[in-house]
């Protein structure tokens, strides 16, 4: 036990201590809490005022002297302006250029004192507190320096923490952004492969209530095969036991009552402790990818049958015609064979020639005037000629010897496209009419047959590249009609079709009236949909 002695009355001395203390401790319980980092500022700035019998004070971030930036201020406003500039100047350049505390006793411009300590970690300056008094009250002195010095460093971490929940804050927002804008569905998992968050792509892919993703572990929702099955026993593992994963693996998810593939990314997420905390999973839609790829080996087989057929033929002919001794008589009809294989093999190596050029944007039009009926009559003769026992031909084209702007080649090979599949697709023959119909502001042009026609869930994919509605249909590389598709587009018109099975199809393309000067449209940056402003027909009697 102590000795109890009766307490002396405090003297004027230790009342200021006792004073000081109390308001230390005050404004180190203010900076040390959590919550409003901003407010607890202005009131360790209020507080020290009031004890310094300052009129105003303000607090500055700054990492050198020109980017001083005001964080807080109590009191009555500071009129910089109002100032004695060289004064202030030299006041700042003290406190944060020097980082020295600094006293102006009294302006010259304007009868105010000031005091101000710079704010410092480790040498690296932070900002600046200062405090001002107008007049009458006396001017700062040299003893109220040390009180301001102690609170520097605390409220220098303290401005360092909000700098850093700041950028924290900022950097947290712009990720959540990033996350939701991303095509890819993200669902981070706990060490239990439970879900725990996820992304606005996850909605959409999966389809589900929000509350239900919460009770559901990641691999209720995602399927692989049996070969990649290994890969999603690692991951769970690696949760479990806190090792570093990555993988990528193809898998299935339902979305309804669709199955749809994707390609799934596994990460565990590390803590900068290197402390596993849970995992993450990219999960990307790759259903056009799949879609494109099935194409891909489709037309690689269509298109090595399509090139092998016709070299068979033709080797076969010559062989015959090199070994037998034949007259001109005997050679011709096999001649005539060479001689449309020939063609078969160069419209399929000018689709590819034409496909390359759509892919990288080389697909040039040549503009020209010419005559709507003389085109079309052109582009049907040599069908009238070869198909004459088959299939009948009619032409209507209104009006008659009106000239269309386009580029001539390019709107043929879209006719011939369209003229050969109604042959081709019509096996049992019947009439294919061609009409051609100029309207208020476009040419229209219809190839109508009573061909097998074409389902309506095939209808809408026609257009795209190497789509056949029957792979083991006739000849064909499901080319043309995208390629048609491109060259109207690239004259700024449009292209469809009607169909009806067992009934027949027709096909049509509109080209724009639209004047423009003769340069001929060619590919920009953007690809063909901007040049349909470029356009194109134009129509003349
Ligand atoms: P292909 O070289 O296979 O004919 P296209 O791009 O010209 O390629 O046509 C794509 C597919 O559209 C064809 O494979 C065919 O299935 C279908 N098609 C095109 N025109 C017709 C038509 N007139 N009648 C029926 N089906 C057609």
């Amino acid at each position: 036990m102590f000795p109890t002695t009766p307490d002396p009355p405090p003297s004027v001395a230790s009342m200021s201590a006792i004073r000081l203390i109390g308001l230390l401790h005050g404004l180190f319980a203010k900076l040390g809490q959590r919550g409003d980092l901003e407010g607890a500022l202005s009131e360790v700035l209020g507080e020290l005022g009031e004890f310094l019998g300052a009129d105003g004070g303000f607090l500055l971030s700054a990492s050198d002297l020109s980017n001083l930036r005001l964080l807080a201020e109590s009191g009555a406003s500071f009129h910089e302006d109002t100032m004695d500039k060289e004064q202030l100047h030299e006041f700042y350049n003290e406190i944060f250029r020097e980082q020295r505390p600094t006293i102006i006793r009294t302006m010259r411009a304007e009868a105010t004192s000031m005091v101000g300590v710079p704010l410092v970690i480790d040498g690296r300056l932070i900002g600046g507190m200062c405090f001002f008094r107008a007049e009458p009250k006396s001017p700062f002195a040299y003893e109220d320096i040390p009180l301001l010095g102690i609170v520097a460093l605390p409220l220098a971490i303290h401005l360092e923490n909000l700098e850093f929940a700041r950028s924290n804050a900022a950097r947290r927002a712009e990720l959540e952004a990033i996350v939701a804008s991303m095509v890819d569905g993200l669902l981070q998992v706990d060490s239990w492969g439970l879900i725990v968050s996820f992304n606005e792509a996850v909605r959409n892919l999966f389809g589900l209530p929000d509350a239900e993703f919460y009770t559901l572990y990641w691999d209720d929702l995602v399927r692989t095969g049996d070969r990649h099955v290994e890969i999603f026993a690692d991951f769970n593992r690696a949760l479990r036991e806190g090792q570093p994963f990555a993988a990528r693996c193809p898998a299935t998810i339902q979305q309804g009552d669709r199955e749809i593939p994707v390609s799934i990314n596994f990460n565990t997420i590390v803590e900068a402790s290197g402390r596993i905390t849970g995992g993450v999973l990219s999960v990307r839609d790759v259903t056009i990818e799949a879609q494109i790829d099935r194409m891909k080996d489709e037309f690689i087989a269509t298109v090595s049958h399509e090139l092998k057929t016709p070299i068979t033929t033709i080797s076969g002919f010559l062989e015959m015609m090199i070994t037998r001794p034949m007259n001109r008589v005997e050679q011709l009809p096999l001649l005539e064979l060479i001689h449309s294989e020939t063609g078969r093999l160069g419209r399929l190596i000018n689709d590819m020639l034409d496909l390359s050029k759509i892919q990288s944007n080389r697909l040039s039009l040549d503009l020209k005037r010419v005559r709507m009926d003389g085109l079309i009559k052109s582009c049907l003769k040599p069908f009238e000629m070869r198909h004459k026992s088959t299939h009948r031909f009619e032409l209507k084209v209104e009006p008659n010897r009106a000239m269309i702007h386009a580029d001539p080649d390019r709107i043929s090979q879209v006719l011939v496209n369209f003229i050969s599949n109604a042959v081709k697709y019509s096996p049992d023959g019947g009439t294919i009419s061609l009409a051609a119909q100029r309207l208020d502001d476009s040419w229209r042009v219809e190839v109508h047959d009573l061909g097998i026609g074409i389902p309506d869930d095939a209808l809408p994919h026609v257009f795209d590249r190497f789509y056949r509605v029957n792979e083991n249909q006739t000849a064909g590389s499901g080319l043309g009609l995208y390629i048609s598709k491109e060259i109207i587009e690239r004259h700024g018109g449009q292209i469809g079709a009607h169909s009806v099975v067992g009934q027949g199809s027709t096909f049509w393309f509109s080209l724009p009236l639209q004047t423009k000067d003769d340069k001929a449209a060619k590919p920009t940056k953007q690809g063909s949909k901007s040049l349909r402003n470029h356009a194109i027909a134009r129509a003349e009697l």
